[in-house]
């Protein structure tokens, strides 16, 4: 009989100890409110189906496989309207086009980006050559390479695909 009881007072415990975890329970969930604001969802933070909706299928083979265009190929090319050009993707700011100068390579050149923010750099070691890649500093989308044999006063030259960039003229 004793037995039974300290069974029912053991039983009576774990039930009250339930109810007070479960009682407890959305105030450790109650916090959660105040990271919702954060759903306002950058449009850097797409998923890479949803760039290949977003952009053509030449845009997305640069922009998110890391392709390169035909050299001469491209809009910007050759073009020297002044103006900001913007990443593709995101319409990060990346390059003025008084930086933009004709390097003979058949891609749009520039020798400084717009902002210390508007590019990433990333080594990339491949099989015969490493070179450094330039990609958005807001989205990640590649955008093309720098080498050390541009113009002064950086000695830096962005070599950018066009289908990474569009251009937007001066207001
Ligand atoms: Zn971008």
């Amino acid at each position: 009989m004793q037995n039974y009881w300290i069974a029912l007072i053991a039983l009576a415990l774990i039930a009250v100890l339930l109810i007070s975890l479960s009682g407890r329970r959305p105030a450790v969930t109650s916090p959660a409110p105040s990271q919702t604001p954060s759903t306002q969802e950058p449009a850097a933070q797409k998923s890479k189906a949803e760039w290949k909706e977003k952009l053509s299928p030449e845009q997305y083979r640069i922009c998110w496989q890391k392709g390169t265009e035909q050299a001469f190929t491209g809009e910007y090319w050759d073009s020297t309207q002044a103006g900001t050009y913007l990443c593709v993707c995101c319409s990060n700011p990346l390059f003025e086009a008084e930086t933009k100068y004709k390097s003979g390579t058949g891609w749009p050149s520039f020798w400084k980006p717009s902002s210390e923010q508007s590019v990433q750099t990333n080594a990339d070691r491949g099989l015969f050559v490493s070179r450094t890649e330039v990609v958005c500093g807001k989205c990640g989308a590649h955008l093309g390479h720098v080498f050390s044999d541009g113009p002064q006063p950086t000695g830096l030259r962005y070599c950018i695909n066009s289908a990474s960039l569009r251009l937007k003229p001066p207001e």
